[in-house]
């Protein structure tokens, strides 16, 4: 989108009413991601601040089934068209006053993206012994004590200090 008429005139705002697709890029996003927001020049200083609202699916870190999951979140920028000396990455930089939103809201996707993807927040994920999933099936394993930690566990418990 251009945003020459907004970077000219304090007060200028454009909505930000946009869907995308990514399905064909990335089976993570199989659905279209909506935006709602806008871009704002206020007093010289211009903002975009949209949301998005998107679905993603993934095999869960912890116990590998597929799961859809609602992912939204905010994206906050401040757009300049240069920068004024100062080395500082907060600004988002658009020298021609084009913003390429479709490329913003994707890279805003995946950096927002939680390090791990859980079906549900308290999945429990797989034995590590017998690999049943927990959420829904029941461990099959034998439980056995270690020889070594029966012997320790045997030891009694208040050992008295004779002077
Ligand atoms: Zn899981
Ligand atoms: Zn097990």
């Amino acid at each position: 989108m251009n945003l020459e008429a907004v970077f000219a005139n304090p007060g200028a705002a454009l909505p930000v009413n946009a869907d995308f697709s990514f399905a064909e890029e990335d089976t993570l996003f199989p659905e279209t991601v909506h935006t709602a927001g806008e871009v704002r020049n206020r007093s010289g200083v211009v903002t975009l601040h949209t949301t998005f609202s998107a679905h993603i699916s993934f095999d869960c870190d912890r116990c590998a089934e597929p799961a859809v999951r609602e992912y939204t979140g905010e994206i906050l920028q401040t757009l300049v068209t240069q920068l004024n000396g100062e080395e500082d990455s907060s600004f988002t930089v658009l020298p021609d006053s084009q913003l390429d939103l479709r490329e913003t809201v994707r890279e805003e996707l995946y950096l927002q993206l939680p390090s791990k993807l859980l079906c549900t927040p308290n999945c429990r994920g797989l034995c590590p012994g017998c690999g049943a999933n927990l959420n829904n099936a029941v461990c099959t394993c034998i439980k056995q004590i270690d020889p070594r930690l029966a012997a320790l566990l045997s030891l009694p418990e208040d050992i008295e200090e004779t002077p």
